[in-house]
């Protein structure tokens, strides 16, 4: 290797297409995984990239933002995004891959690329020379995460995620709900659903009857205690949920000039104000049971959710504060981050990020200028989002169309709006397509008369089979086997 490599730590969905892509672009890469000697608690394959839970990476329909995010991925010659179209099973609109097939797809193509090399162990330190990425995901290792927690400084690592649900705004029934903020402190910042007694009563019942998901042994009730679920409340008393985030005091609806008997708040979410969150809403109910209870709120019937609520453990970093739009940290050029650990949340969202963070640092070695997607993308609003400064309270977010560029007009239909998204986005992102395979074929060309430059100054010359003729970076660029 005639370059210094660039170090990829943890060799999981964002890892492992962080190296791909360094690789592509002629870089060499050193990828350190602990597996298989060690594991977090909840790996339990030796292979890389592995699922560590649902086998579905959700939609693969472009009228949804965690399908357009594949689409964007795919043209932008994606390993991940290649092992999992391979690996697919039948799963209706959403992509669901064999987990073996796929895992073992993408170790296959990284162990034997050329420019890769894997050194299988636990990293304890942050590499002191050099440019590194880190994407050790949620669950990072104890001694790992000190070492980022030092160097991130104050409280810009994070160990546990409970996010509360968030809301489309167009999808809120303003008839219903009103703005206001408690005792007219501040301007009207707080979208209000106003419930009566009833309403709140049957509301109750329904979250302590609700099924919640089942915890990893690992999720211990103890991290849990300083952020009570909305239904463990519930289920403490019939007036808890009133003394606490379902406060009516101070918020007077303005339909009958009095305070409800209970009162559910929404808070701004993105600049756009495209989302709000439900104030207090941490929660372990599953999916779909937060759609069915939630929707017992007045105001919130018709709510469309763009992320559910979850608690769970995570490591990861106050992005807004940390880091740049390329993932990469503001206070040292040299040090990328990539996956989960960025505050993406989802499968496919880290691969995403694995993407983008590897072609910057490649192409900040190359003296190449960033690439940057622009916030019409799914890849772009999400970095954007994650590394936007004016985020105080910081969650992480998975693709949606709330956090992308609207798109001007009314539409009574959502799935032309959003197919329309979708079809501007993959315009917006095909000259940077064009330009990532511009690069890297002319890195493979210069690799490739660097290594016959090599081979003539080296060797007498000798008998040549046909293969021989293809330099091992040609042969293994272009798409994983
Ligand atoms: C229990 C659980 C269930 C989840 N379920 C889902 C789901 O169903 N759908 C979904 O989209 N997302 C789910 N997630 C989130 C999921 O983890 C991410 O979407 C995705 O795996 C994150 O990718 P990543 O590359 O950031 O981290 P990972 O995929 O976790 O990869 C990190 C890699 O780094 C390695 N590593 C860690 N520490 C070190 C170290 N010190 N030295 C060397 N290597 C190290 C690990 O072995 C691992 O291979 C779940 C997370 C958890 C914890």
């Amino acid at each position: 290797m005639r370059e210094t490599p660039i170090t990829v730590i943890g060799a999981g969905l964002a890892g492992s297409e962080a190296a791909w892509q360094i690789a592509r672009l002629g870089i060499p890469v050193r990828l350190m995984e602990m597996k298989p000697t060690d594991k977090t608690p909840a790996h339990q394959m030796d292979a890389f990239c592995e699922l560590v839970c649902s086998n579905s990476l959700r939609s693969n329909q472009l009228e949804n933002a965690s399908g357009l995010l594949k689409e964007e991925l795919r043209r932008l010659g994606s390993l991940v995004m290649t092992a999992a179209d391979k690996a697919a099973v039948p799963a209706g609109g959403a992509l669901a891959v064999d987990r073996h097939a796929f895992s073992g797809a993408v170790t296959e193509a990284l162990k034997r690329h050329p420019l890769i090399a894997v050194e299988e162990r636990q990293v304890r330190e942050i590499p002191a020379k050099g440019t590194t990425i880190i994407a050790t995901g949620p669950l990072t290792t104890d001694t790992l995460s000190a070492a980022i927690a030092e160097k991130v400084g104050g409280n810009g690592l994070y160990f546990f995620d409970a996010a509360a649900p968030i809301v489309r705004f167009e999808s809120i029934d303003l008839s219903k709900a009103f703005r206001a903020s408690r005792y007219g402190k501040g301007s009207d910042d707080y979208i209000n659903c106003p419930m009566d007694r009833e309403t709140y009563l049957s509301f109750q019942q329904e979250l302590m009857r609700a099924e919640t998901v089942v915890l990893k042994d690992f999720e211990e009730n103890r991290i849990f205690e300083g952020c009570m679920p909305i239904e463990s409340m519930a289920r403490r008393g019939v007036d808890t949920m009133r003394f606490g985030p379902l406060k009516p005091v101070g918020l007077i609806d303005p339909a009958t000039g009095k305070e409800a008997y209970a009162t559910i708040q929404l808070r701004q979410d993105d600049a756009a104000a495209s989302l709000y969150n439900l104030v207090g809403f941490q929660t372990h109910l599953k999916w779909g049971e937060q759609q069915r209870v939630f929707r017992m709120i007045p105001g919130l019937e018709h709510a469309e959710f763009e992320r559910f609520g979850v608690m769970h453990r995570n490591t990861y970093l106050h992005a807004p504060k940390l880091l740049t739009d390329t993932y990469c940290l503001r206070l040292d050029e040299n040090l990328f981050f990539a996956g989960q650990m960025t505050g993406v949340e989802g499968y496919i969202e880290s691969a995403g990020s694995g993407w983008v963070a590897g072609v910057n640092a490649a192409l900040r070695r190359l003296g190449e200028a960033p690439l940057v997607f622009p916030g019409t993308t799914a890849l772009g609003a999400l970095a954007r989002y994650v590394s936007n400064p004016t985020h105080v309270k910081f969650q992480p977010m998975n693709a949606n169309f709330g956090i992308m560029d609207s798109l001007d007009g009314r539409f009574k239909d959502k799935r032309i709006k959003n197919g329309l998204i979708s079809e501007r986005s993959l315009i917006d992102l095909a000259p940077f397509a064009e330009r990532m395979n511009v690069l890297s074929q002319m890195q493979a060309k210069k690799l490739d008369e660097a290594d016959r430059t090599d081979e003539s100054n080296t060797t007498e010359k000798a008998d040549r089979t046909d293969e021989s003729d293809i330099s091992p970076f040609q042969r293994y660029y272009a798409s994983p086997s």
